[in-house]
């Protein structure tokens, strides 16, 4: 086996074999060229078995991983006993916003009609100068996430084969990890088969699309995969109305008008489309309350398709009895659709979650990462702007909250977070080598943190760390939470995570 390092780096890697975490970076500048080998030692790698045992792993560069369990070898950086090395995570629900730029041919053979080449061209580029592939894949790595599925509710969405690809290739030019590119799904746009379509259709603020013209997109994919964000306004009530007839406090307008009926209402009609259809598996984005995953475990019992659930992670965090100990400012800028349960149905939904998990169900984690300007957040006329939140930088936080306070192991946080998800994305991506799994051979996708430490959010650090000027989150001012990210390994490229974001090999 070839190490990268020179007998005079080794030597030094081990001077800095007992240092703290955070001079990890400064001590290993010296090896940020290219095509380096870094191998590390813990006492925590979480292996597949859900053991927790020491041993070393070694990376590289476009190289699968080599796991050693139980080995100590002298040219490894052994890294303090409070961290651990787990699977890179892998979030299925990001929004990275951005948008390939179409030429005017392309526009005039591809669409979309209904706006002019000049409108598309201006709105791409507010879009884009707004927030980046890059912003998105740094808040990643930050928060140990190694590949993400990103959403195509973007200017020139990938709709129809060619814009899907053209957005899969822009995606794949501005990258610093793997992201693969849902299809969106309109009525006219031709599928793309054995890739999971993503519907717009039912979302508040998407496409606006009901009965007959849901129905005929869905036909088109009849026999594939789709997804669905599973949120939807009242039928019969406007959120304004809702407002002057039941005065909330502003903090839970958003709350309690999308309430979680509101879920199981566009979860329903959504399944009973796809029955009519004859679909092979449907997705529902975001799960939000006990409640509504309870709705489709019943379904699943007896549905002639699959039916993977994906729960919105910062559901566990908050919920509307929290958001009122929240200071006022940031909490009105803390709403996202589906809107923050009850108490009541968060618990059930982390109940379940564990429950469902350990029956072997494809369950899984997203984030719905949504960095939304700081202005177009603002509440205008007396109502919200944008739904959603930055959260993906935050995984770890929210995953330590279930760890400490609901009692998830390390092993079910793993394979909500990392295992789980990437055999879903695998159905539909190929990877360079196998993800999801803590072995040698496997794709290099490492997650390593220090559990140990208390976090707390600074808004202009991580603007700057982010690249991300309109950097702002909901989690600022949280006490209580904890961990800390060092280093994220995407397919052996390993970035020390824990400040600015740079790769070291
Ligand atoms: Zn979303």
């Amino acid at each position: 086996m070839v190490f990268g390092f020179s007998k005079a780096s080794r030597k030094r890697l081990q001077s800095i074999s007992t240092l703290a975490p955070r001079n990890f970076v400064d001590s290993l500048d010296f090896v940020s060229n290219s095509s380096q080998t870094i191998r590390f030692h813990s006492s925590q790698i979480h292996l597949d078995s859900g053991e927790i045992a020491p041993g070393e792993v070694v990376c590289a560069p476009n190289e699968p991983l080599e796991l050693f369990p139980g080995m100590r070898s002298a040219d490894s950086i052994k890294l303090p006993d409070t961290v651990h090395i787990a699977l890179g995570r892998v979030d299925p629900h990001v929004h990275f916003r951005e948008s390939a730029t179409p030429t005017r041919s392309e526009f005039e053979e591809w669409g979309p009609t209904g706006t002019d080449y000049e409108s598309l061209i201006e709105s791409i580029d507010k879009a884009n100068r707004s927030y980046s592939v890059r912003s998105g894949c740094l808040a990643a790595l930050k928060g140990g996430v190694c590949i993400v599925g990103a959403m195509g509710n973007t200017p020139w969405g990938p709709v129809g084969p060619y814009r899907h690809q053209r957005a899969q290739d822009h995606y794949n030019e501005k990258s610093l990890l793997p992201i693969v590119v849902w299809p969106r799904m309109e009525p006219d746009a031709a599928p793309i088969s054995r890739h999971e379509g993503k519907d717009f259709g039912s979302t508040f603020g998407g496409s606006g699309l009901t009965g007959d013209a849901r129905k005929k997109m869905y036909s088109l994919w009849k026999g594939e995969a789709i997804s669905y964000h599973n949120d939807q306004a009242r039928p019969t009530e406007t959120l304004e109305a809702f407002k002057e007839r039941v005065r909330p406090d502003l903090r839970l307008l958003h709350h309690e008008y999308f309430d979680g009926s509101t879920v199981l209402a566009c979860q329903k009609e959504t399944m009973d489309l796809a029955e009519s259809v004859g679909v092979s598996s449907l997705l529902a984005r975001h799960i939000p309350t006990g409640p509504a995953l309870q709705q489709i475990l019943d379904r699943a019992s007896s549905s002639s398709f699959a039916l993977p659930a994906e729960i919105g992670l910062d559901y566990v965090y908050w919920c509307r009895e929290r958001l009122l100990e929240q200071d006022s400012e940031i909490a009105l800028i803390n709403y996202r659709r589906p809107a923050h349960p009850s108490y009541e149905d968060q618990q059930s939904l982390i109940h379940l979650t564990k429950e469902t998990l350990n029956k072997g169900y494809s369950i899984f984690f997203g984030t719905d990462h949504a960095p939304h300007a700081k202005a177009a957040k603002a509440f205008s006329n007396g109502l919200p702007g944008s739904p959603g939140t930055r959260n993906i930088e935050h995984s770890l936080q929210y995953y330590f909250e279930l760890h400490a306070r609901y009692g998830y192991s390390w092993n079910e946080i793993d394979r909500l977070a990392a295992i789980n998800p990437a055999k879903h994305m695998s159905q539909f991506a190929s990877f360079p080598y196998e993800i999801g799994t803590m072995e040698t051979g496997a794709m290099a996708n490492l997650a390593i943190f220090d559990d140990s430490v208390q976090y707390s959010v600074d808004e202009s650090l991580l603007a700057q760390q982010l690249e991300d000027p309109e950097y702002h989150s909901a989690l600022s001012g949280e006490a209580g939470l904890r961990g800390k990210s060092l280093f994220t390994v995407v397919n052996g490229r390993v970035y020390d995570v824990e400040a600015e974001i740079k790769a070291l090999n």
